[in-house]
């Protein structure tokens, strides 16, 4: 008799398995719908998955943006709340977090990261600047374009190939930078805007060897280097797994270090820091925290609060430091992990290598009939709703908007649907349900037709346009 024992989903990908490095405390029903009834919801939103109620979804994997489950410690800060309107001491707490694991002199603290990005575009940003970057990400991107700038994607083109297993492709190119540069001039370019990691790229990361390059660069030009680190804890642990020299060194001393190669940072808490709402504009120079933390105070709030309450200060300052707990990293990463080599091994393509927030599916490939001004990631992202209730985001055509001068849709190379993981919230169960609901439509691919925009809005088209089928 052969003693046969079942294998674990390590054992047969050949490591060990990992385990969440938490047990569940409380949890909140969610419920499963009829085909009839997700086929009036998709249709009330307009075939836009924004548009949805979410009580109408079963699995959001819309965003990892404010989604997360906070631990008891942070509800318990929760309650440490001091709801003062100048110098609330929870500001304090947050103040020596981010100076602690991020390394920056000076915080302003924001109401989410779309607010800092204001700051500092309006703070550095004249018309006529040109603001390089590893790809664009959209609120970045909008933020420059309205302070008068104009962004420059300078990230190498393997990052633009879905299928290019390059460790690290969310690189700057520096003969782009440099070529750039040449071009229009130093005095032009007020900083250079690196992302840790690539959300519009795939989630992927940058090395560290790169951002010591482009630091050099930069200080051969003299140009500032400011880090969007919205996910510079899963930039980390890619570091450590990837990059010669980094396996046994820790996800915070990485951030650390790699922060030390730039000016400041923008942060949006709702993601790596484990809040649901919240955002910091840190930095190294005076006069950029003389201008923003004067800025806060017309935008955001007070420069001791910045929008958010003091509870919400709070739970961030724990929320930084379980972010970049080593355990924490290996397990919300490798949940995305597990999903992206169940679909790889059922044949659905997706962008290589899995990224550290998201799996994306090629909607190019999976709808290859369907051409980019018919919407495929938009209509695969709909298809996957009604077939499920999952939801989903669009990252193509409709989300790169319309050229500033020409007015003309933008068409990325890449056509992608997000499968978003939100962070200590789903489990392996919920993870093969979500596999087995992409296989489904990939399978029924062939039968379905695009979609024609019937509501488009002027900013950021992607949250509010409306579809329907063609
Ligand atoms: C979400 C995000 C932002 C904007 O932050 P909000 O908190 O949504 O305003 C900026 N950069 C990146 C890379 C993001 O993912």
């Amino acid at each position: 008799m052969t003693n046969m024992k079942p294998m674990t989903m390590g054992q047969q990908f050949g490591r060990r398995s990992w385990a969440e490095p938490w047990k569940i405390k409380m949890v909140e029903p969610i419920k499963m719908s009829s085909r009839p009834d997700r086929e009036r919801a998709i249709q009330e939103a307009g075939y836009n998955t924004f548009l949805l109620r979410s009580e109408d979804v079963y699995i959001d994997l819309l965003t990892d943006s404010g989604t997360s489950a906070m631990s008891d410690r942070q509800w318990a800060g929760m309650m440490l709340g001091d709801e003062a309107y100048a110098g609330s001491k929870n500001f304090y707490n947050l103040e020596s977090a981010v100076k602690k694991y991020y390394g920056y002199k000076h915080l302003v603290p924001t109401h989410q990261g779309r607010g800092a990005e204001h700051l500092i575009s309006q703070a550095l940003i004249k018309p006529g600047h040109v603001i390089p970057g590893n790809m664009y990400f959209t609120t970045t991107r909008l933020h420059q374009e309205l302070a008068g700038g104009k962004f420059v994607d300078v990230i190498i083109d393997a990052a633009h190939d879905p299928l290019n297993m390059h460790p690290f492709k969310g690189n700057i190119d520096l003969d782009k930078l440099e070529t750039l540069i040449k071009q229009v001039g130093a005095d032009k370019i007020p900083y250079v805007s690196l992302a840790g990691t690539v959300n519009m790229a795939g989630g992927q990361p940058v090395s560290m060897e790169n951002v010591k390059a482009v630091r050099a660069l930069c200080d051969r030009h003299g140009i500032r280097l400011y880090l969007d680190a919205t996910r510079m804890a899963e930039n980390a642990w890619f570091i450590q797994q990837r990059e010669e020299g980094y396996l046994d060194k820790k996800i915070a001393d990485i951030v650390k270090e790699f922060c030390s190669f730039t000016d400041g940072a923008w942060m949006s808490a709702k993601k790596d820091n484990l809040v649901n709402i919240g955002g910091w504009l840190a930095m190294n120079h005076d006069d950029l925290f003389e201008a923003t933390s004067n800025l806060v105070v017309i935008y955001e709030g007070l420069h001791t609060y910045g929008g958010m309450a003091g509870r919400d200060m709070e739970a961030l300052a724990i929320g930084i430091e379980e972010s970049l707990q080593d355990d924490h990293m290996n397990s919300r990463i490798g949940q995305v992990l597990y999903l992206g080599e169940l679909l790889t091994d059922w044949g659905i393509p997706i962008v290589h290598p899995v990224g550290g927030h998201a799996i994306f599916l090629d909607a190019k490939v999976i709808y290859e009939h369907i051409p980019q001004s018919a919407f495929p990631a938009q209509t695969l992202a709909a298809q996957l709703y009604l077939d499920s209730g999952i939801r989903s985001m669009e990252r193509g055509v409709v989300s790169a908007g319309r050229d500033a001068v020409t007015g003309d849709h933008r068409y990325p190379k890449l056509e992608l649907v997000r499968l978003t993981i939100p962070r200590r919230v789903y489990t392996q169960a919920h993870m093969d349900v979500v596999a087995e609901a992409v296989k489904a439509v990939y399978d029924e691919r062939k039968n379905v037709k695009g979609l024609k925009m019937v509501f488009e809005p002027k900013y950021l088209r992607f949250f509010q346009a409306r579809f329907a089928p063609v």
